[in-house]
């Protein structure tokens, strides 16, 4: 890893040809993750109501399961397969049946090679980058998920918080003591906030899986983190969502994903939390 240091030459494009193989499975897991959930959400509540058993084939698992095109089921050779480069090449159509294949495929590839790049250039090719990449690959599995389905699955959430808390008992990034009450806190906070809103309106305002995406985010980012992540998040969720509103013309009651907005800014806070809190200070003229 040492060496990987001293020849960024070598480390960079290696770093970001990782991002583009992460990318791809990160676009496999945020399509099939949803729907493999609600397959077994339907089976346990039938099980659950004692309804008879039916004929539901379980929808492909993410890790064994070759891709296929969605319109008319054409398995993808490796060649239709490459990130980025074969959608260009297809000129972003299906081989066989000339359907359209979503921009997303390429684009969460890109964003995943690019943020893999400032990762090791931020924290180098030890233990610190390879933990950066481990945060930056769930962060943007979580936020396809939630930007399509409205879902922060546990199954992604929670491992994201241990493995935070695990990486602080070495005090990779913090001790332990900020990583675990960031956790505590994160999960407390936004807990609070959902209390209050349900018993001011009677209404939901926010999903569980947003406080234990704060609360992964408190592990990894400790509890100095969270006041920057939540100013963050909100200010971006704000702006963002009013631009949504006013273009689509949605009624304010329609649910809008936090947890994207959380993501970013968790991972911001994570990356540059330190030179943020100093810039705001000097600015602000505080110090
Ligand atoms: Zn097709």
């Amino acid at each position: 890893m040492a060496f990987l240091d001293h020849n960024p030459a070598l480390g960079y494009p290696l770093a970001a040809g990782l991002g583009l193989l992460v990318g791809s499975f990160l676009n496999v897991v945020i399509l099939r993750l949803p729907r493999r959930l609600e397959w077994q959400w339907k089976r346990d509540s039938r099980e659950i109501l004692g309804e008879p058993d039916l004929y539901d084939p379980p929808p492909p698992g993410i890790v064994v399961e070759r891709s296929h095109c969605p319109h008319c089921g054409h398995q993808l050779s490796w060649y239709e397969n490459i990130p980025v480069v074969s959608w260009l090449a297809l000129r972003g159509r299906c081989r066989s049946c000339k359907a359209p294949i979503s921009v997303q495929y390429p684009a969460i590839e890109l964003l995943t090679m690019l943020l893999f790049a400032a990762c090791v250039w931020r924290f180098g090719f030890g233990w610190q980058g390879f933990g950066a990449l481990v945060l930056t690959g769930f962060l943007i599995a979580l936020s396809g998920i939630d930007a399509r389905t409205q879902l922060l699955p546990d199954s992604l959430t929670l491992p994201l918080m241990w493995l935070g808390l695990i990486a602080s008992l070495d005090n990779l990034y913090m001790p332990a003591k900020p990583a675990l009450l960031g956790a505590v806190v994160g999960y407390a906070s936004l807990w609070s906030v959902w209390w209050l809103f349900k018993q001011a309106t009677g209404k939901e305002g926010m999903g569980h899986g947003d406080f234990k995406l704060l609360a992964a985010l408190g592990a990894w980012c400790g509890l100095a983190g969270l006041l920057p992540i939540i100013l963050l998040s909100a200010v971006t969720g704000a702006i963002v969502g009013s631009i949504i509103l006013a273009v689509r013309g949605r009624d304010r009651a329609t649910p809008i994903p936090f947890g994207p907005y959380l993501a970013v800014a968790g991972w911001v806070t994570f990356m540059w939390g330190h030179d943020l809190t100093a810039f705001y200070l000097r600015v602000s003229g505080l110090q």
